[in-house]
Order: C-alpha cells, then structure tokens, then sequence
C-alpha cells in the first residue's frame, strides 16, 4: 500500500466525497449536445512526491505524464471534454481537486496514482471505489484510519459552502452510492493487456449503481516497488498501452445509457 495514495484515499474520505461520495453527486442534466466532462486527477505533485522507487523515481512524474497522455487520447475521440486537476507539477490540495470537479460538473473522476507494495513481487494495477459497505478490507482500513495524523497531503483546512451543501444534501446518500461500474470496465479493458494484481477490483454493493451521477474511481496504475512495473509504467509505449486500454474502457462506460449519461 502506497501510504501517500492511503493518505489521499483518506483525505478524500474526510472531505466525504471519496470515490462513493462524488459518485453521489446529484444527477445533472446536460445541455443537449453537450460532451461529457471527465475530470482528471494525477496524483500527488509539487511537494509531494508520491510513492518513490527505490532508484528514486516519483509516482507524481507518472501520474502527470500518463494523465496528460489520457487527456490527449480522450481529446482525440471527440467524444469528451476534459479537465484536469494539475497540468504541471505543483500540489493541490484534496480539497481543492474536489472543488474542481464540483465546479466543472464533472460526469467522472478519474484519480491516477501508482503504488508502492511491501511485496516487492506483485505487480499490476488494482481499482479502487469505496461504498456504505465497505466490505473490503482495504475500506475498512479507510475508516479505520480517518481520525489519524494528517497524510502528506494535510487535513483540509476548510469546506467551501458548495461543498458543505452537497456533503449535507448526500450525507447518507454518498455512502450508499459507488463506481463499481468504472472500475469494473477498466478491470476488463486492462485484462491480459495490463497486468492487475490478485483481486485488482476492491468491489462496492452493485445495488447503490441504481442512481450513478459521477463515477469516481481511484486508479493504481501499477507498483513502483516492483521493477517491471516501474520499467513499463515509465516507458512511453507502455503508459500508450495503458491510455489506450483506459480510453477504451471510458468509452464503454460512456456507451452505456444505462450509466454513462452520454449527451444527445
Ligand atoms: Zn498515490
């Protein structure tokens, strides 16, 4: 576990708009003809490094750059609009990288990160949502660390008024929602493409899929304590492979009336 992407994972969790959170947000409608906006967010940046490999590489480095590559892909489909929480290399807060997809009405949030796993051994990418039921471990470890010392990225200073109001309008609502659906199409675009680790999908109650508004999910690329996965996820071609397969999966999630929403 990448105790930076724990940190942020928590940070997300204390503003109550973690991935299950966003994806509660209230279903809006779009002006007809208008493209869905996929927010991008490449973690970590500026002062926070992120994991680190051993040779001292850093995940914000591949977060940046392969989120940057996303855009571009998703850009070329003509399908989307696009926006990102950073463009270059600086630190924006959790909350901050909230209020951006609050403020640009974003239809999917797209966290990318890399890990960094005890087990020098296991490679590949995981997917992670969170739900009320937080069956899986790795939620239970969420809620079991909200109260702890600040992560890297800090404790939110404060809430801005449109955030108070959604967190107050969904405080219920917001834990009962996920985004198994992203995770589950990116699972499957990534399959025998992209390695995944054991269990790479941490699953959410698919009952809450009932009223998606904006599908969250916090995207582990790969391990930079593994080698192999360092070596791929900074090779250009590799991270193309790994655009392409997420552009696909994008695209069938969008394809889906049933959960993408797509603008007449
Ligand atoms: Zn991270």
């Amino acid at each position: 576990m990448c105790l930076n992407c724990d940190a942020t994972r928590r940070g997300f969790l204390r503003l109550g708009l973690g991935a299950a959170g966003l994806a509660a947000l209230p279903r809006r409608t779009r002006a007809a003809g208008l493209k869905p906006l996929i927010m991008l967010d490449p973690g970590h940046g500026g002062h926070d490094p992120g994991a680190i490999a051993p040779d001292g590489y850093y995940e914000k480095t591949i977060t940046l750059a392969t989120a940057l590559e996303l855009r571009g892909a998703l850009l070329e489909t003509g399908r989307y609009r696009v926006a990102m929480t950073r463009m270059t290399d600086h630190f924006v807060t959790l909350q901050g990288r909230v209020n951006l997809a609050v403020e640009h009405q974003a239809d999917m949030f797209l966290s990318m990160h890399c890990d960094h796993l005890p087990e020098s051994n296991l490679r590949g990418a995981s997917i992670f949502t969170l739900s009320n039921k937080a069956s899986d471990k790795l939620a239970a470890a969420v809620a079991q660390d909200e109260n702890n010392a600040d992560g890297p990225s800090g404790t939110p200073a404060e809430v801005s008024p449109q955030v108070a109001s959604i967190l107050a309008s969904l405080e219920t609502r917001a834990t009962k929602i996920g985004s198994a659906t992203l995770a589950d199409d990116i699972a499957s675009a990534f399959s025998a493409r992209i390695p995944l680790l054991p269990d790479p999908t941490r699953s959410a109650n698919f009952a809450v899929l009932r009223d998606p508004s904006i599908p969250s999910t916090l995207l582990e690329m790969g391990c930079l304590s593994n080698a192999e996965d360092e070596r791929r996820l900074r090779n250009l071609e590799q991270r193309r492979l790994l655009v392409a397969r997420l552009t696909d999966a994008i695209g069938r999630y969008f394809s889906d009336p049933g959960q993408g929403q797509v603008a007449g």
